[in-house]
């Protein structure tokens, strides 16, 4: 089972993948029947553009079980939002994400120091997963001896693949346009095991669609 843990683009009707959606977008989902899973969340890009009133929608759609994971959410140096209140907007969806009980997907671009430091001092029970990781195998080693998930989409590092274990391993496609079988290929080379063995996502995605 080839899951996608993170995706923009609406996924084939039996493929499984958790579809990242924009306010506008989860509106119109969560007002219709449509299938699936999806995530949702204030992005640092647009971190000034939160108000209490959006946090409060996303409450409401946290309930719905098609809302598998609040995000894409965290910190962006690029930002031209400034760290401080990316790093408010940040914490109420860590909240979001214990009080609901769902996980975080997370965005992290150059704060991974302030990402760390947020995850040892709130301590969450949720888990965190840090999507399109990229960084190099001393990044990878300290999120994962914190407890994070990393999700590897089309740019990652081939060193911090491997060190990767299997259950914290999850494969996306993110924005890019190839097939995710061809991810699972690339990163069960790299890790020397069939694809069958990358299960991560897949006991995620089967928790999720249990409900
Ligand atoms: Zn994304």
């Amino acid at each position: 089972m080839f899951v996608d843990i993170h995706t923009h683009s609406a996924p084939d009707a039996d493929s499984p993948a958790i579809q990242n959606l924009t306010f506008t977008e989860a509106g119109k989902v969560f007002a219709s029947a449509q299938k699936g899973l999806f995530s949702v969340g204030f992005h640092p890009w647009f971190a000034n553009e939160f108000s209490e009133k959006f946090m409060l929608q996303l409450e409401k759609w946290a309930s719905d079980d098609r809302l598998a994971l609040i995000g894409e959410c965290g910190l962006d140096k690029n930002s031209k939002v400034s760290l401080q209140e990316q790093i408010d907007v940040f914490q109420q969806q860590i909240r979001l994400s214990e009080k609901i009980q769902k996980p975080l997907i997370i965005h992290c671009v150059g704060c991974f120091n302030e990402l760390f430091d947020l995850k040892k001092t709130i301590k969450p029970q949720q888990r965190w997963i840090i999507h399109g990781f990229r960084g190099k195998p001393q990044l990878a080693a300290q999120a994962l001896k914190i407890g994070c998930f990393l999700s590897f989409g089309e740019h990652f590092n081939p060193e911090s693949v491997r060190l990767t274990p299997i259950d914290k391993l999850l494969i996306e496609t993110d924005k890019s346009s190839l097939p995710i079988e061809e991810l699972y290929n690339q990163i069960a080379i790299l890790k020397e095991i069939e694809t069958s063995k990358l299960t991560a996502g897949e006991l995620i995605y089967k928790s999720f669609n249990s409900k």
